[in-house]
């Protein structure tokens, strides 16, 4: 799967998608991330990419020519997304559905943001992490990066652990536990130590849902509330622990 990102901090994106899941998953051939610095198409001795805003106002915007010369050159995967806080909002589904396309391709945006024109003429769509405003659209490429890289099959090492994550059925994930059993006092539950894995699994559930209706009650909401099943098992007293 291609992923391509225009920026003009190009190693700070390609730093962060060499390491980890993302650099592993790069060597083994299924991410195929292509950083393209947009300084390389600029034609002035400063490599200018910016200019002040027309009108007036406060700060440079990122002039047009380089972006569309950088994207022509490199012929990226479409869609083509402006990262920037006007977006459709990131979320698991998203990263789903980015993950089992074919590819796609971030435009990051700096300073005030975007000569306007490539956002409606050049980019197929914008792309948000989240209602508040970064300095630059590169720490939201490298969320998406990761979002969406660890989902593509093959990445993560047991596919099978997307499936149960928080999010991926509009519930958050059960509490994990490792070694020691017991630590400063706090023993892990018992019945996670029980081997039985249909309690295992039934306790899972219990705790995904009271987590949720704690922490996060939208997500129940948006599942249309509980099921009769859910509070069977909220109300399992063998499940309590
Ligand atoms: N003047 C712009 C505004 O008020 O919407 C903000 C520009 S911001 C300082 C610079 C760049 O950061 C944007 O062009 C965009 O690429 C990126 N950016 C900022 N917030 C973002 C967000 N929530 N999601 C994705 N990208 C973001």
């Amino acid at each position: 799967m291609r992923i391509d990102v225009f920026t003009i901090f190009p190693d700070m994106v390609s730093g962060f998608a060499g390491q980890s899941l993302l650099g592993r998953a790069s060597a083994k051939g299924l991410l195929d991330m292509r950083v393209h610095d947009l300084r390389e198409h600029t034609t002035d001795v400063h490599r200018t990419v910016d200019d002040s805003p027309f009108g007036g106002g406060a700060g440079m915007v990122l002039r047009p020519e380089p972006i569309y010369a950088s994207v022509e050159a490199a012929d990226p995967p479409r869609p083509l997304f402006l990262l920037g806080p006007g977006g459709r909002r990131l979320d698991q589904a998203m990263a789903q559905e980015l993950a089992e396309s074919g590819g796609f391709s971030m435009l990051c945006g700096r300073y005030e943001g975007v000569d306007d024109r490539v956002r409606t003429d050049l980019c197929d769509g914008e792309l948000s992490i989240g209602d508040y405003v970064l300095g630059g659209g590169e720490v939201a490429a490298m969320v998406v990066l990761e979002a969406v890289g660890r989902l593509v099959p093959g990445v993560m090492g047991n596919s099978a652990s997307a499936g149960d994550e928080s999010f991926s059925d509009g519930l958050l994930e059960y509490p994990q536990f490792t070694k020691p059993a017991e630590f400063r006092g706090m023993t892990v539950p018992e019945v996670l130590r029980s081997g039985d894995h249909g309690r295992i699994a039934r306790w899972r559930r219990a705790r995904a849902l009271r987590r949720t209706i704690l922490s996060r009650p939208d997500l129940i909401e948006a599942r249309g509330g509980l099921s009769e099943a859910d509070e069977a098992l909220l109300a399992d007293p063998d499940l309590s622990d």
